[in-house]
């Protein structure tokens, strides 16, 4: 079995749990969906974050960083794992959180991400959308310098090459699980936003010997666009690797569920997320996990998959977002 040697802190509960969908796989024919609970990585209400941040710290911390900066929209599950990782290890944390248009809900400004941010004691910067929300943290990390800090930029999503290391990792996890347990599955179905972890579990997979389709959720982009991004950070991750590039047919995404925009609140994603919740007793998240789950349901309900076949769905979480969307998630 691969061990990888890339430096890496200890942040999360591994390995994160495989589980079957019993109730909801009681209600239709085939195929059976199982998930893997990254929801439940420990940290902080947890997420596909922690992986990546257990890369991102151990490379901040070599560098002697005493600060990490990051950006993100106002509800970012990022933000916050990447504080609760800041607080856990003592180095400053401040956030530069984008407003979404038009949203203005009492809940989705103070509840969800943004209340546990203030809880993290994370400082964060509220910027108004459409603002340059690199070029304002690169300004910020200017100024901590000259004060005589040491800011570390962990870029958005956690996503570049050593963050992706992160979902390596989960690629080889799972081989490992795969092989205890004595079976497979014919394909993974996740949420993919800034890329690291279908292209880290793509490179996992193919390091560990293990074919087995990624298919990615957009929840913002074109899949042409998504596609493009995720092949280019697997090369990334691979050139650190020392491992052969992935041939691009193996990144396949589907971008049909994400609705208008980035965190539109589509009938489906609130179908998804009360139906994981009624019969499986399962929080997934608007912005990602409801949308990619209402994704695999379209796609279980048009027979992409033979019947036979076994799906794992990875949940990355999210759930704390939940009480973000208050509004159109309760029947009032
Ligand atoms: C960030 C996030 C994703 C997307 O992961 P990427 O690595 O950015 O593609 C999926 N689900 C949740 C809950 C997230 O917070």
């Amino acid at each position: 079995m691969h061990k990888l040697s890339h430096p890496k802190i200890q942040l999360g509960h591994w390995p994160t749990p495989l589980e079957p969908m019993l109730r909801i796989n009681a209600m239709h024919k085939g195929p059976e969906l199982w998930v893997k609970r990254d929801d439940c990585s420990g940290l902080a209400f947890g997420g596909n974050k922690t992986r990546k941040l257990e890369y991102l710290l151990a490379d901040a911390q070599l560098g002697g960083a005493t600060t990490l900066l990051t950006a993100g929209g106002l509800q970012s599950n990022h933000a916050r794992q990447t504080a609760a990782a800041a607080a856990r290890v003592g180095l400053g944390c401040e956030l530069f959180l984008e407003d979404v248009e038009g949203v203005s809900e009492p809940d989705y400004n103070h509840s969800g991400n943004a209340l546990l941010n203030q809880l993290l004691g994370a400082r964060v910067h509220r910027l108004t959308a459409g603002q340059d929300l690199n070029a304002v943290m690169a300004l910020r990390a200017q100024t901590l310098r000259a004060s005589g800090q040491e800011p570390y930029i962990v870029p958005v999503g956690g996503s570049n090459a050593i963050g992706a290391m992160g979902y390596v990792n989960c690629g080889l996890e799972l081989a490992q699980q795969i092989q205890v347990q004595g079976f497979s599955f014919d394909a993974i179905v996740l949420a993919t936003g800034s890329a690291g972890t279908q292209a880290g579990l793509l490179a996992g997979l193919a390091l560990a010997g293990q074919d087995i389709p990624v298919l990615g959720v957009t929840v913002s982009r074109s899949s042409g666009e998504q596609c493009q991004k995720v092949l280019a950070l697997v090369h990334e991750v691979q050139a650190l690797l020392q491992q052969p590039k992935l041939h691009e047919d193996h990144v396949i995404c589907f971008d049909q569920y994400y609705g208008l925009a980035y965190g539109d609140p589509t009938p489906p994603m609130i179908e998804a997320v009360r139906l994981a919740a009624s019969l499986e007793g399962l929080f997934l998240d608007p912005v990602y996990s409801g949308k990619a789950f209402a994704g695999l349901l379209d796609l279980v309900r048009h027979g992409y998959f033979d019947i036979s076949e076994r799906i794992l769905f990875l949940h990355t979480g999210g759930a704390p977002a939940l009480f973000a969307y208050s509004d159109c998630l309760s029947e009032h």
